[in-house]
């Protein structure tokens, strides 16, 4: 952000004072509210997603506006910053006013945002996501990621982990199969609680994700993938051959694990997303299975 541009923006923490955002009545637990009010880190996570010059970023709940500012001081076209609530708009009004039509703030719930039809182009998404949410907007980010350029998101430490685990550790899940088959996936760093106003009660962790460039065929193959992973997870203890019996004809299944060398006992945890996309593909290639 050029530097004169933005010299009588007031110290974060002030702005939270001022606002009320963080007394008794003002904050919002089920919002999600836990603000970094410490531009040294909001700058380190806005810097993962560099550069920024020349795009438009989706920013989910700016709160008062610390990773927002790192944002606009890395000279984006746009910014759109969707928040709920109504205090934190307020809050967010001087900075609004001073970036001269960068950013715009989309009033609702992330959750309810059409996304695609607030930009023309590609967009990177940056965000330090209200937990209660963040992993049902990743998901449907993932469903939709043919305009996102690159995510760079905070979740808490545990998600961060779902997201990145590789096979035969206790996090891999579906969400790592769904994570890693459409997206190059890192943990950037780590957060203590302590940095955060108010304090949450775990750990959080950056992760950057940067979608894949999948044809049209591999994402049709996506419906089928997260049939197979619900599947396979919903009984992680369970012989795959078991556990996929639901969802695929046994006859079927037998002919992938020996066509791909895939052992009928082992269990989902031991199953590289490699070895889950080669039987989607086989499973999902069969006459008898609908897609999908
Ligand atoms: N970006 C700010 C920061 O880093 O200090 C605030 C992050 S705080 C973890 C999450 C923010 O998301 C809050 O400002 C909260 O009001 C907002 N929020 C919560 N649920 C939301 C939703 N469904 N849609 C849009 N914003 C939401």
């Amino acid at each position: 952000m050029p530097d004169n541009q933005y010299k009588s923006l007031l110290p974060l923490r002030q702005v939270v004072g001022d606002n009320g955002l963080l007394s008794r009545h003002g904050f919002s637990k089920k919002l999600g509210q836990n603000f970094l009010l410490d531009l040294d880190i909001t700058r380190r996570i806005a810097k993962i997603a560099a550069p920024l010059k020349g795009c438009t970023v989706i920013e989910i709940g700016p709160g008062p506006g610390g990773l927002t500012r790192a944002i606009l001081e890395l000279e984006p076209d746009k910014v759109f910053a969707i928040e709920k609530d109504s205090k934190c708009i307020d809050a967010l009004a001087e900075l609004v006013k001073l970036s001269e039509g960068v950013l715009s703030i989309v009033e609702g719930d992330a959750l309810k945002t059409n996304f695609q039809s607030l930009v023309d182009g590609s967009m990177k998404i940056i965000a330090n996501l209200p937990y209660n949410i963040g992993t049902q907007l990743l998901i449907n980010w993932l469903h939709n990621l043919s305009n996102i350029s690159s995510l760079t998101l905070m979740f808490q430490k545990e998600v961060a982990l779902r997201i990145t685990a590789e096979h035969g550790n206790k996090d891999y899940g579906r969400l790592s199969v769904l994570c890693q088959y459409l997206c190059d996936v890192t943990l950037v760093f780590d957060l203590p609680p302590h940095v955060f106003k108010p304090a949450p009660k775990v750990f959080s962790s950056v992760i950057h994700l940067v979608p894949k460039k999948l044809e049209k065929k591999d994402l049709d193959l996506v419906p089928f993938i997260e049939k197979m992973t619900g599947a396979a997870f919903g009984q992680r203890r369970k012989m795959l051959r078991v556990s996929l019996k639901s969802v695929f004809p046994e006859g079927d299944l037998n002919k992938a694990f020996e066509t791909l060398n895939i052992a009928p006992t082992e269990r989902a945890e031991n199953l590289s997303v490699e070895q889950f996309v080669s039987l989607a593909q086989f499973l999902s290639s069969l006459d008898s299975i609908p897609r999908g």
